[in-house]
């Protein structure tokens, strides 16, 4: 089992100027709000509140930098997708992403969320086109698999598959519930990052 010793919030950061200055590589967490995020960054890191579970959406809309070990460093990106967001708040969740991904230059790469009973939809795929113009890996990750029935969960992966065009491997099913997939996310993280 990958045993994370250490764990340091570093800092929020609403724009690129505030952006922390260090020497590790970055790997990047972005999904639809109540996807699962904050459960599956506790659960890669072993810490049970370290990301907030459930914030509420002003606070998320802030890149948070978590240092792992010295090693590297966590960062979650600001969900997107929510209801009651004031549309000022969802104009700017674009063009701020946007610049992280595009300019980065330690990102490593990006790990995108979806929840499994759930299609891909417009975000996810301007996720997907803006790491492709830089050639930054994205590693795909199905959330929730727990509450998939199993005579659908071979469905459901094909189809999350098929809607990124990737192949079905490519589609890492995880639950923060079970633990399932944590070992294999920390390998797909650690070819990438390692
Ligand atoms: P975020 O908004 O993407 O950060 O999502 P959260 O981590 O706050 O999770 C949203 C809700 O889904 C919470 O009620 C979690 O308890 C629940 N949840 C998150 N991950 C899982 C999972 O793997 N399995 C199940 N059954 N529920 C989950």
């Amino acid at each position: 089992m990958t045993v994370i010793r250490e764990v340091s919030f570093i800092k929020s950061a609403g724009s690129e100027g505030a952006y922390p200055e260090h020497e590790l590589p970055e790997l990047a967490f972005a999904g639809r709000s109540n996807c699962g995020k904050s459960s599956l960054i506790n659960k890669m890191v072993d810490r049970k509140r370290l990301a907030r579970v459930s914030n509420t959406p002003g606070r998320t809309q802030l890149v948070n930098f978590f240092r792992v070990d010295q090693r590297v460093m966590l960062v979650d990106l600001p969900g997107y997708g929510f209801a009651k967001v004031p549309l000022a708040l969802k104009a700017a969740w674009g063009p701020m992403v946007e610049g992280y991904l595009r300019s980065r230059e330690q990102l490593a790469a990006l790990v995108l969320l979806v929840d499994s009973r759930r299609e891909p939809r417009e975000e996810e795929l301007r996720l997907r086109a803006w790491c492709r113009e830089r050639a930054l890996p994205v590693i795909y990750v199905a959330t929730k698999v727990d509450k998939l029935k199993a005579s659908k969960r071979p469905l459901r992966l094909r189809e999350i598959a098929r809607d990124f065009s990737v192949p079905v491997r490519s589609v890492l099913p995880f639950s923060s519930l079970t633990g399932e997939g944590r070992e294999e996310l920390w390998r797909r993280l650690e070819l990438v990052f390692g």
